[in-house]
């Protein structure tokens, strides 16, 4: 049965927000008290803070300290409401925005579905490898790791105890690099002591990038000071090294070599989420939905598209799937409709790039920030204090701040035990990897 949702008065405008992430939040918030019915709708009940996602993989933070939840975010702002819903498509004509259980009217729609995780086709991968891109698969990767420890820790064969051992990551961006870091702090600082029966030298982290360098949007020095400081770190950074496929224990370069392993990550590619390829608008690389200088899509000036979702070309290129992108246009997105109603003009998008940084480890980190580059511990520090400020709601600034200062101090990752139970009685045997979970 279909339902038709009212909120507020039925003649008042209302803009419909789709996406409780970045640039659904800033637009939310900039849209609250301006004379409007502003409804947020999202699939889950949780903004989600992706930057930290793969601490909570590699055992640093609870996942719960990286999520906030979307009625608590909005219920202080005018007229503002979230509701739960998966959205299924959009009827434009009829200005109707259709989710799994009902539909929802709009005078204003701004899409902000976010982005998804692209395997660029390569389904061996899809099925093998781990992904970061929400709560459950970052506790699912946790778990993994823990669990192969303990795998590992009752193996006697000592080759299979190697591939066990054996960790890829695949993708030389900032996820890469900072999942690559804080794995190899969790086995040095941690796991040596739980599994004193393992002889840690066995252990391999390998980051696999495609390209002749980390970090595409860092400049070279900064690149190269990564890469330096990851191999000091003891791990394996292969550059222009492509992957072709994945088995359930191993990867395949391109080359045909193939590395034994029960553990890939996959952080080589994003690409709009799957709504945008229900829409029936056109699309553009990764699935992106391509807007004008306003945000719009063609024909429809009340239609917003922003953050991962949009394409917005900038000086010839396309701007970064990244939330300072998402958050400006989500603010630039809600101000626009409001200039409009009081009938007055609005200037492009034009987009504010402050830079870049991504953290190695702990007290390290590369950072671009307002044309100044900074390495080691001082770029650390401004890592900590921006996501600090990023992060919703104090309580989770406070839980993430403590677990950091722990960490600082004692070295020591408190998040590992494996969530997943075993069933008490062994179920039937059967492969139970990353894609059917
Ligand atoms: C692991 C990881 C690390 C990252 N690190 C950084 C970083 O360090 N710095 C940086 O700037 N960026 C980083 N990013 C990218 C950044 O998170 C995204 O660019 C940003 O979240 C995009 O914002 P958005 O509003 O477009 O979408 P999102 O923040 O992804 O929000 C989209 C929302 O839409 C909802 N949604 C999707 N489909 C539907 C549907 N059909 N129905 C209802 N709701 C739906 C989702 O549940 C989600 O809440 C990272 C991303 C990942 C995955």
């Amino acid at each position: 049965m279909i339902h038709l949702i009212y909120y507020g008065e039925p003649d008042m405008k209302r803009t419909v927000i789709v996406g409780m992430g970045f640039g659904g939040l800033r637009a939310a918030r900039a849209l609250a008290g301006k004379g409007m019915e502003v409804v947020v709708v999202d699939r889950r009940n949780y903004h989600l803070f992706q930057p930290l996602l793969y601490q909570v993989a590699s055992s640093s933070l609870e996942a719960e300290s990286i999520a906030y939840p979307a009625r608590g975010i909005v219920r202080d702002w005018k007229r503002v409401r979230f509701r739960m819903a998966t959205v299924t498509g959009v009827d434009f004509a009829g200005k109707r925005l259709l989710l799994a259980d009902g539909e929802l009217r709009y005078d204003y729609l701004i899409l902000a579905a976010g982005g998804a995780t692209n395997f660029f086709g390569m389904k061996s991968m899809e099925r093998h490898a781990f992904q970061l891109k929400g709560l459950d698969h970052a506790v699912r990767l946790r778990n993994h790791i823990v669990e192969t420890f303990e795998r590992a820790s009752g193996e006697d064969d000592p080759v299979k105890r190697r591939a066990l051992l054996t960790f890829v990551i695949v993708g030389g961006g900032p996820t890469g690099v900072e999942y690559a870091g804080a794995l190899q702090e969790l086995i040095r600082h941690e796991f040596s002591r739980d599994y004193p029966e393992l002889d840690m030298g066995e252990t391999r982290i390998l980051l696999l990038e495609a390209k002749g360098a980390l970090l595409p949007a860092l400049p070279a020095t900064l690149q190269h000071y990564t890469a330096q400081r990851l191999r000091g770190m003891g791990i394996e950074v292969l550059l222009d090294t492509q992957v072709h496929g994945a088995e359930a224990d191993k990867v395949v370069l391109a080359g045909g070599d193939n590395i034994p392993t029960h553990t890939i990550v996959w952080s080589a590619g994003v690409q709009a989420c799957p709504l945008a390829a229900v829409l029936g608008l056109p699309r553009a690389a990764n699935g992106r939905i391509p807007v004008g200088p306003d945000l719009t899509v063609a024909g429809d000036d009340h239609v917003f598209v922003v953050g991962d979702m949009a394409l917005v070309e900038q000086d010839g290129r396309p701007l970064p799937m990244v939330a300072p992108v998402a958050m400006q246009q989500g603010e630039y997105a809600a101000r626009t409709i409001v200039r409009r109603e009081r009938g007055r003009e609005v200037a492009p998008f034009r987009y504010r790039d402050k830079g870049s940084m991504a953290t190695i480890g702990r007290s390290t980190a590369v950072a671009n920030a307002f044309g100044i580059r900074l390495s080691g511990f001082p770029a650390w520090i401004a890592w900590l204090a921006l996501h600090l400020m990023y992060l919703v709601g104090f309580r989770n600034r406070l839980v993430v701040l403590l677990n950091w200062g722990y960490y600082y101090f004692f070295r020591a990752q408190q998040v590992r035990v494996i969530t997943a139970d075993e069933p008490c009685v062994p179920r039937a045997a059967g492969p139970e990897g990353p894609a059917s979970a």
